[in-house]
């Protein structure tokens, strides 16, 4: 799969709630968790690989060998709190890396891939790569989360190197 890389502009649009969890969705997460490890990124969602519907998947950092993967389809954000600076990067924007804010705990409902609900409540890192990509649904990209001055002066640098 390719990854869309910024300023393509299917990494600012909406994404629609997936309507069937099929072979074809299976299929898909499945080859989007191997163009993500292949990369040796964290997390991508649908967006990116030019899918505009509401899913992503990332590494199950409960598996301290980093090897199992999660995939959360329509997922919803149930509650936030608190407020942590995280330094995030970004597989469409490629060798930029910045600090920007998140909230520290959230609980995030999602389906996985057999339809099932499944309530996660992440801690550190698990909890800002399921924020990064559930943004990545709403067309936000991790600049988005920065202070107007800092993501001004951001968005310049990366305007002027990827073109
Ligand atoms: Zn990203």
């Amino acid at each position: 799969m390719e990854i869309k890389i910024y300023p393509d502009p299917i990494l600012l649009e909406n994404c629609n709630d997936v309507v069937n969890i099929d072979e074809d969705l299976v299929s898909t997460a499945k080859e989007m968790i191997d163009t993500m490890k292949s990369v040796e990124g964290i997390g991508l969602a649908a967006p990116q690989v030019g899918i505009l519907q509401r899913f992503f998947v990332c590494i199950d950092f409960s598996d301290e060998n980093r090897e199992e993967s999660l995939v959360l389809i329509n997922p919803q954000i149930t509650k936030k709190e608190g407020r942590i600076e995280s330094k995030e990067g970004c597989l469409s924007i490629p060798g930029f890396y910045e600090y920007v804010y998140r909230y520290e705990n959230i609980e995030i409902k999602a389906l996985d891939l057999d339809g099932k609900e499944v309530v996660y409540n992440p801690q550190g890192l698990q909890s800002v790569v399921f924020q990064h990509e559930y943004d990545h649904l709403d067309g936000i990209l991790f600049p988005d989360r920065m202070s107007q001055i800092k993501k001004d002066i951001f968005m310049k640098k990366i305007k002027r190197e990827l073109k």
